[in-house]
């Protein structure tokens, strides 16, 4: 039994928070048609402008295929940052830093009109000839329009800066991941590449930073002596939505694990780098990723588990099979659900298994990472035993409610002995003061802005992944048999195979 939970206070320091507005510099959104560019970044984008983390010298060049003016443009930049509402005067100014080209990428003329653009935004609202390019489109879009970028000398960075932020996925394997970097290294340098993994930019993720380097009680327990495990859970409660065309191609292992789930292993395992600083932070990152024990020659049936989503049972929550949904090959394969038991072969998580899962259609929407501490080596409460008292349990939460736990073993009043679980609670939300969360993609793109790579995935970090988890794509793809497809109902805790790496079943997933 849990006893109640309770809130924790704390003090915000303000003269301990570092945010810097960045100088001038135009913001280039291909894709900006498409449904990331509405959902995501203008109202991240307004969002910082509301923030007055926006240079005075900014602007937005939306680029698409799609033919439109620049008053459509903005009327459809309006309905997304503000909706049916009447524009403040403010609102109106933002507004008036929109414009548009339409064109094809095929042809030169779109990338001069966009040349010509960018030297009016720099004359009209100062932004000094820099730009921040942002591919809200199809990664088979990336090369074209690089190399258009460069031809049409909008990548030099004599006078000026230029970036490039590209959207995941970064390839569908290793080979086609180097193809990409190699394309893209013919116009850009790796310093001008900014790959965006938006788990990165939310809170709760750069906290693991934060609780793990700004405290002094964690580290010396965080190493194989005093965690006996650790679990990511990354649940989706959405089926594939508008999506099918993709994610039948991708896979929950391309979708989610090569990416988010292998970034948040990182935050947890990494070693302190010296500096909170891009090269070195994200060199601890790599070297992590190298050090994951290879899935090559494990027996991947006792550490792999994939499993794909058929008709919900639950009259209550009615949900089609994934093969049945708008878009799905009727015979397709592939996995939406994915449970793995990592290892990290190096001195401090020696033997330390990572209990990692994710997938689709599962009861709710749920992120979150749960280390779990040893058992007490010795009660001195008798006749309670050690293994009566519950393992103190640090719990990550990013989705639904941003926020950690820890809980404690603690005694209940009254009783000489009697032993009671207590859960400290935190949400952020409690924190914010009725005010919303940043989203993930106002970190980014302020960053992006910023020059600061930092929370950006280096090219040898996405080697390092595609690199470990290429046996398993391999064995899957040959349909070897070596990790069968696992169904579970849409709605259910997922492939009850899953509970098999869990030491055979003896353990139980949170
Ligand atoms: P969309 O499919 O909505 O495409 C964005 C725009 O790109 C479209 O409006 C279209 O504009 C243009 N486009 C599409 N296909 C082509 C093509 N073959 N050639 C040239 N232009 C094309 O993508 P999203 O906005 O959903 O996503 C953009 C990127 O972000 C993708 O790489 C995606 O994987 C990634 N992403 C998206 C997320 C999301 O929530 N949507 C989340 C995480 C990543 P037009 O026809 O006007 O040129």
């Amino acid at each position: 039994m849990s006893a109640k939970p309770m809130t924790v206070s704390y003090n915000c320091r303000e003269q301990l928070c570092i945010e810097s507005a960045p100088g001038a510099g135009a913001m280039v959104i291909f894709g900006a048609s498409g449904d990331l560019t509405k959902r995501k970044l203008l109202p991240a984008v307004y969002a910082l402008f509301r923030r007055g983390l926006l240079p005075d010298g900014f602007a937005v060049i939306g680029v698409a295929r799609t033919e439109m003016s620049h008053e459509e443009f903005r009327r459809e930049v309006q309905q997304a940052v503000i909706g049916d509402a009447t524009p403040t005067e403010q609102d109106a100014s933002f507004l008036a830093r929109f414009s548009y080209v339409a064109g094809q990428y095929t042809e030169s003329d779109t990338f001069e009109r966009l040349q010509a653009e960018l030297v009016r935004v720099s004359e009209v609202h100062g932004t000094e000839g820099n730009a921040l390019f942002y591919l809200a489109m199809p990664p088979t879009m990336f090369e074209p329009i690089v190399r258009g970028l460069a031809e049409h000398g909008m990548l030099a960075e004599e006078k000026s800066w230029a970036r490039v932020i590209i959207e995941k996925p970064f390839g569908r394997d290793l080979e086609s991941a180097v193809e990409l970097d190699r394309a893209l290294k013919k116009y850009i340098n790796e310093s001008q590449i900014y790959r965006i993994d938006h788990y990165m930019g939310k809170e709760t993720v750069q906290n693991i930073l934060m609780l793990r380097f700004a405290n002094a009680i964690f580290e010396p327990l965080w190493n194989h002596t005093y965690i006996e495990k650790v679990e990511i859970t990354v649940a989706e409660e959405l089926g594939v939505e508008k999506r099918a065309g993709y994610y039948d191609n991708a896979g929950a292992l391309r979708d989610m694990f090569q990416n988010h789930m292998i970034q948040m292993l990182s935050l947890i395992a990494m070693e302190p780098p010296a500096v909170f600083e891009a090269d070195a932070y994200r060199d601890e990152i790599a070297k992590l990723i190298s050090s994951i024990r290879p899935l090559r020659g494990q027996d991947l049936a006792t550490i792999a588990v994939r499993g794909q989503y058929v008709e919900s049972v639950d009259p209550e929550r009615p949900a089609p099979g994934y093969r049945k949904e708008d878009g799905v090959n009727p015979k397709s394969n592939t996995e939406t659900y994915v449970a793995l038991k990592l290892f990290i072969d190096n001195w401090r998580w020696r033997g330390v298994p990572f209990y990692m899962r994710t997938g689709k259609r599962l009861p709710r929407k749920s992120s979150e990472i749960a280390i779990t501490f040893r058992p007490i080596p010795h009660s001195i409460f008798k006749p309670i035993r050690p293994k009566d008292f519950s393992q103190n349990v640090l719990l990550l939460r990013m989705q639904p409610h941003e926020g950690m736990g820890l809980s404690l073993e603690v005694k209940s009043p009254g009783s000489k002995l009697c032993v009671n679980t207590l859960d400290m609670n935190f949400s952020y939300s409690d924190f914010m003061h009725g005010e919303d969360i940043p989203d993930a993609y106002e970190r980014l793109i302020l960053d992006g802005l910023l020059g600061d790579q930092t929370l950006f995935v280096r090219n040898d970090t996405v080697e390092a992944s595609w690199k470990l988890f290429m046996p398993l794509l391999r064995a899957w793809e040959d349909n070897l048999d070596v990790v069968p497809l696992c169904f579970y109902p849409a709605f259910s805790q997922g492939p009850k195979e899953a509970n098999e790496i869990l030491e055979g079943g003896t353990l139980q997933w949170r």
